[in-house]
């Protein structure tokens, strides 16, 4: 089944303790698409300016992207810049330069209405409920936010939450978000707001699943070289809702193996600068790394003697 993703397509610069690069192909969409892509079919909705480097998307389309809903507009494009220190966990946005996002106005083409699977990618909150408006009763919603979108608009995020299945952030949007310092009352209150489900992700410290009745935990791959943290957190998403797609299975065990696609899927992302390291993935990196992380685990309760 195929997933609509809607999202930032964006040229990034950003600093990390290791290196530095600047006007790389970025944003919540394209690292989306390129994570997703490995596991189903993607229509990506999004818009960049006239200066956008179009010929290194190619190896999107190539994955089978369709880019029918990507639109090149007059302007410059969305440009992120960020940096992090030793703290690999956490990014200092130094500029956000909306560019041609500013004036977007999401179509979703006639074809892609019918999504059985669609992520609302962080971008402005009003283009995610707009987005909603335009397609047909999709089996699963989740979205995506950041705290540049809670900090500005935030009466929009919590509108759009009473109309989504499914929402991902990191502890520190979650905390800022619902004003909870605990994250199991953070995810109670989201909860009672609409998602039947929250993902709270912890950088290197994994991802909770928490639903009305159960919570589930996954690790982060343990990685001794974190390069680039960029992207991570869209790529978790790509690999969840790519999973969930690939399977159509939407029972407790299925999201429960969809978080854990979702972590190895971000644990490629921080290999390499920008999607680099995610177009390069071969079907066996992938299920080999979703058995690691069954491995790491793994353990045997003691018996009753
Ligand atoms: P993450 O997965 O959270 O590391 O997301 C990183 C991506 O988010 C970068 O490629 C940025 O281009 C993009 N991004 C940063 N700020 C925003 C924003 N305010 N709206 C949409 N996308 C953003």
């Amino acid at each position: 089944m195929t997933v609509l993703v809607v999202g930032s397509v964006a040229l990034d610069s950003v600093e990390t303790p290791f290196g530095k690069a600047e006007n790389v192909i970025g944003g919540s969409g394209t690292f989306f698409s390129a994570s997703a892509s490995h596991l189903s079919p993607v229509q990506l909705v999004g818009v960049v300016g006239d200066d956008y480097p179009m010929d290194q998307l190619e190896p999107l389309r190539k994955r089978g992207v369709d880019m029918a809903g990507l639109e090149q507009a007059k302007g410059e494009s969305f440009r992120w810049r960020g940096r992090y220190r030793h703290d690999l966990n956490s990014a200092e946005t130094l500029e956000t330069r909306l560019g041609v996002f500013s004036h977007f106005s999401p179509k979703i083409p006639p074809q892609f209405r019918d999504a059985p699977f669609v992520f609302l990618a962080n971008i402005d909150p009003r283009l995610q409920l707009d987005v909603l408006r335009q397609v047909q009763r999709p089996r699963l919603v989740a979205c995506d936010t950041m705290n540049f979108w809670i900090e500005s608009r935030r009466p929009d995020i919590v509108e759009l939450i009473k109309h989504v299945d499914l929402i991902t952030l990191n502890d520190g949007e979650a905390r800022q978000l619902t004003d909870c310092s605990n994250l199991l009352k953070a995810a109670r209150w989201i909860m009672e707001r609409g998602p039947r489900m929250v993902i709270i992700k912890k950088g290197e410290h994994g991802a909770f699943l928490f639903k009305e009745k159960s919570i589930f935990f996954a690790p982060a791959y343990p990685l001794e070289d974190v390069f680039d943290p960029t992207g991570a957190g869209d790529s978790f998403a790509g690999g969840f809702m790519g999973y969930l797609a690939r399977s159509g299975d939407l029972s407790d065990a299925s999201f429960r193996r969809a978080v854990v696609y979702g972590s190895a899927m971000g644990s490629f992302a921080v290999e390499k600068f920008s999607v680099q390291r995610l177009l390069e993935l071969t079907p066996t990196d992938i299920t080999s790394r979703v058995a690691d992380f069954r491995k790491l685990v793994a353990f045997e309760e003691e018996q009753a003697t």
